[in-house]
């Protein structure tokens, strides 16, 4: 048996100004051929199990390209085309037996809405019913084309993703049965008009707990595959925001009658896909007034994982304006900053104007930078490996990378863009974030991978930023409409 594994990774946020090239890719996680089995193998991602399962079932294994980046702007078309040519061409010269492929599926491309289709769709043009399974991230915008052009599909049913290996393990299993003869799955796909907001979709908190356990119910009552797509609201495409996806053997009114229930009950539960917000200023107000630490300040506007140029200052200058004190942050994005504090060195005191490196024209702002006078107190390179729940074992590189202190608080100052969801980030230049009393993590809710067994309060804090919980800051142009909660509309 000849396998072909796969994978290409991008959440892309149309309203980011973070560009998407190939270093960007190369920044996170970009490998080819020999180097994938290396880099990946072990794991917990989709990729790390497909190894695995080809491995243990004696297969030939391809590994042509394992790319992802942290989320950004649309692709540029020529670094698409790039990845797509890489994976492709072994398959058109033909004799595989299955393709096993680890995508996200809220891929914009500069000139596409649907990054993931386009990829299966040339996929099938140079191989006719090669059998493919898909693994999809929770924030997947699902569209037809991607469905039409694959065997099997599933997507994670936590977020935090913290189940990346075990659903590509399962849709894998199901690929080498269908192989084998043992099944003969069947998909039913299908969205509800309903934008979910991301804040509101973490699966410790209702309705999402509910929805998940609904999806897995499906799968123990007898769909080879059943999930319930929260989607990418910050993707101004047709397809964006909830879907479903169901894989049965052989009997498509079970996949279908599988899907109409998960679809329904996410539809019913629509108000609480909608963030409320609350003043920036009350919520530091409540956190000073906490006593128990650490108390979690998400700055989830300029969430670094959803697209945020992770140098937006206005949590940090609020925090500071209240006067609160013993606070690590994780992580501002500012080179020059950085670039700064390692010609000063260890111990200098330095005034640099932090962050606000990025305007953001979708949302009407300017980068605004933040004048601070502190010591620099650490200097790195940057380089750490998760230990933590989420992307266990991946080695990060957050570029260079610095501590600066100043009035009671340490900022984590990097180099390349990086949600803070592991310990890590605070551990490798020498911060015990459970000592700290506050933690400031642009993060939304990949925080919870690492930080939530470690916090006494979280409070999330309505900053700014291209990750905005707050639809009247976005102008959706593309989105189809009507949907809700954009258009109050109360059936579908
Ligand atoms: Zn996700």
């Amino acid at each position: 048996m000849r396998l072909l594994v796969a994978m290409m990774k991008h959440e892309t946020n149309t309203f980011s100004p973070v560009p998407t090239d190939w270093r960007r890719f190369e920044s996170w996680c970009l490998h080819r051929g020999e180097a994938v089995p290396g880099a990946l193998g072990g794991t917990n991602t989709p990729i790390g199990a497909y190894l695995d399962l080809a491995r243990g079932a004696g297969a030939d294994i391809a590994t042509p390209l394992a790319a992802e980046a942290m989320p950004s702007a649309p692709v540029e078309r020529a670094c698409f085309e790039r990845m797509v040519e890489t994976i492709v061409e072994p398959a058109a010269k033909g004799g595989f037996d299955g393709a096993l492929l680890d995508l996200h599926g809220a891929m914009v491309v500069e000139h596409l809405s649907d990054g993931e289709g386009a990829l299966l769709a040339e996929l099938r043009r140079v191989a006719p019913g090669l059998p493919i399974a898909c693994t999809y991230d929770l924030h997947c915008n699902l569209t037809e084309v991607m469905v039409e052009n694959s065997t099997v599909s599933i997507g994670y049913k936590t977020y935090p993703h913290v189940d990346m290996y075990a659903v590509g393990e399962q849709i894998g299993r199901v690929l080498l049965r269908a192989l084998a003869g043992e099944v003969e799955p069947v998909q039913a796909w299908g969205r509800a008009p309903l934008l979910a907001q991301t804040l509101r979709m973490g699966t410790a908190d209702q309705p999402m707990k509910r929805l998940q356990a609904m999806a897995e119910a499906e799968e123990a009552g007898g769909c080879l595959a059943a999930t319930l797509f929260g989607g990418f609201p910050l993707a101004d495409i047709p397809d964006a925001g909830v879907s479903a996806l169901t894989v049965a053997d052989g009997d498509r009114a079970r996949a279908e009658a599988a899907r109409d229930r998960l679809l329904d009950a996410a539809w019913s539960a629509r108000e609480d896909f909608v963030y409320r917000h609350r003043l920036l200023t009350e919520t530091v107000a409540e956190a000073a007034g906490l006593e128990e630490g650490p108390v979690l300040l998400l700055d989830h506007a300029d969430n670094v994982g959803s697209g945020g140029t992770q140098d937006v200052m206005t949590v940090i200058e609020e925090v500071r304006r209240q006067g609160l004190r013993d606070v690590a942050v994780a992580a501002v994005w500012d080179p020059a900053a950085v670039e700064a504090m390692q010609s000063a060195g260890v111990g200098a005191t330095v005034t640099i104007h932090l962050g606000g490196r990025t305007d953001m024209p979708s949302v009407g702002l300017k980068g605004r930078p933040l004048k601070i006078t502190g010591q620099v107190r650490v200097l790195s390179d940057g380089r750490w490996t998760v230990r933590g729940p989420m992307y266990t074992g991946m080695e990060v590189h957050t570029g260079p990378t610095a501590v600066l202190e100043s009035d009671g608080m340490k900022i984590v100052v990097v180099s390349r863009h990086h949600e803070p969801w592991d310990l890590g980030i605070f551990t490798s230049v020498g911060i015990d974030p459970r000592v700290t009393r506050y933690l400031i993590l642009k993060s939304r809710i990949h925080y919870r991978a690492g930080f939530a067994p470690i916090a006494g309060t979280t409070l999330t804090c309505d900053g700014e930023g291209v990750t905005t919980s707050d639809n009247s800051r976005l102008d959706y142009r593309e989105l189809r409409r009507p949907i809700f909660p954009l258009d109050r509309i109360n059936e579908f």
